[in-house]
């Protein structure tokens, strides 16, 4: 087969790949294709191990085929119902589908599939950037089939629907979970009018299921700038009915002349802060519940202003609550979050002078291991506009950390044992309890 020169750079062995499956799709006589976000993610530059092949015809055959031509060891896992298989092939994932039409019911995101044509297979694609499709055949293998100007999308940073934005969203109401989750991935746009039809369609997500929701959150929470998602999910409606403690901190509110800041909008730029210096989940989890108590505590007293006493307890104790409903793991990722949250106060109480080193000996015993994720979710929560504030607030836990430090060091020497035990050198010369 002659293979013509592609614009999209493949790896060598990306490259050797792709030939083994026209080769396995020519010799099947069903015309296949790679598709979705591996073309994307290939266009953008990024990385990418899962390859999504779809043909025009039945994919697990494919798939056996293609492993045959790979080499002997090739494992085949298929899934008869789906008409799906995948394959490993050195560090790529390769899933092989036939092309499937869709059609949707009411009260349900699972479709009913019939076999289609591989423009049915675009059409059913929930974003352009995501429908985009290179040929893997003989008359004109590397070309890029673009139905919907998925190319030009990717130029301008944008996400659209290919069909009807409301329609697209009604049918599975997942992938306005998935807009906004690739607008914080890529920090691409979504077009107003596809971000109208996420708002009108915003109640539709109560059909989805718990986890492929908090997945989604998830991912936008290892986004570079979680904000973004996040903000956005607040103005489609969408937070409000999958996480609505999240939008009780949103506002200002002023009483004679007082008001407090904004706590929603704090916590994003919390968010963004810790994001800078992990990649931790949990502690970009912590980070986004840090004043979760804030709404349950708030009062205003005369002559003070506003307070919000306790928001760390009543916070933490929120936090089990909060990962039982979105069904995020109740395990010692949970305690973690928790204990953060309890503890985020803490280290600023020990910026004041004459703080006694007991004071600092009950946070170090208090946080424990996590003690230096404390210290970075205290400096991520300085929020300030005021550079000169902010700069003396790092200062400040720059102290905390000196005598964090200065006590470990201290409590490591009164507490150091000798290697050797006075029984030990009673019984090897032999002496009897004794000054000696
Ligand atoms: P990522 O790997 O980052 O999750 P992806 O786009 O590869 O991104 P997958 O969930 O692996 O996401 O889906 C692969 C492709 O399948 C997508 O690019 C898209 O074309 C299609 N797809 C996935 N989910 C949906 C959906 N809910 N509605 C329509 N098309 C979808």
């Amino acid at each position: 087969m002659n293979f013509r020169h592609m614009d999209i750079p493949f790896t060598p062995a990306e490259g050797q790949l792709f030939e083994r499956i026209a080769q396995a799709a020519k010799s099947l006589g069903v015309p296949c294709y790679l598709i979705g976000g591996f073309v994307r993610d290939k266009i953008l530059g990024r990385k990418t191990k899962d390859v999504d092949i779809v043909c025009v015809g039945d994919g697990i055959a494919l798939a056996h085929r293609t492993a045959e031509l790979l080499g002997p060891n090739i494992h085949v896992a298929f899934f008869k119902n789906f008409g799906t298989a995948q394959i490993r092939w050195q560090d790529v994932e390769v899933e092989f589908v036939g092309a499937r039409r869709e059609s949707y019911r009411s009260d349900s995101r699972k479709p009913a599939v019939e076999t289609g044509t591989l423009e049915d297979d675009q059409d059913r694609r929930d974003f352009t950037i995501n429908a985009l499709a290179i040929s893997l055949n003989e008359q004109d293998y590397g070309k890029l089939i673009d139905p919907f100007g998925g190319q030009e999308d990717l130029g301008k940073k944008l996400i659209r629907t290919p069909l009807e934005p409301s329609r697209t969203f009604s049918d599975d109401p997942l992938r306005m979970m998935r807009a906004i989750r690739f607008a914080s991935q890529l920090h691409f746009t979504i077009l107003p009018e596809t971000f109208e039809a996420i708002r009108k369609n915003a109640e539709r997500i109560k059909i989805v299921s718990q986890e492929r929701i908090t997945d989604e959150l998830n991912k936008i929470l290892l986004s570079p700038k979680p904000s973004v998602g996040l903000d956005l999910l607040y103005k489609s409606n969408l937070l409000k009915i999958i996480f609505p403690q999240m939008t009780d901190l949103v506002g200002v509110e002023t009483m004679d002349g007082k008001g407090h800041k904004d706590n929603f909008y704090h916590t994003l730029q919390v968010i963004d802060n810790i994001c800078r210096n992990t990649d931790d989940l949990w502690l970009r989890w912590a980070a986004l519940l840090h004043d979760i108590g804030k709404p349950a505590t708030k009062r205003f007293e005369d002559g003070h202003g506003w307070t919000f006493h306790g928001h760390d307890a009543v916070g933490g104790k929120m936090v089990p609550r909060i990962f039982t409903r979105l069904k995020l793991p109740l395990n010692e990722k949970m305690k973690l979050v928790r204990k953060l949250v309890e503890l985020h106060l803490r280290p600023i109480s020990l910026t004041k002078e004459n703080i006694t080193d007991s004071a600092i000996r009950r946070l170090l015993f208090d946080a424990g291991d996590d003690i230096e994720s404390l210290m970075m979710l205290c400096e991520a929560d300085i929020t300030s506009k005021n550079k000169a504030k902010v700069k003396r607030y790092l200062e400040n836990f720059e102290l905390v950390r000196e005598r964090l430090k200065e006590v470990e060091e201290k409590d490591r020497i009164r507490n150091w044992q000798p290697p050797v035990t006075g029984e030990m050198i009673m019984e090897t010369f032999g002496l009897p309890p004794a000054r000696r």
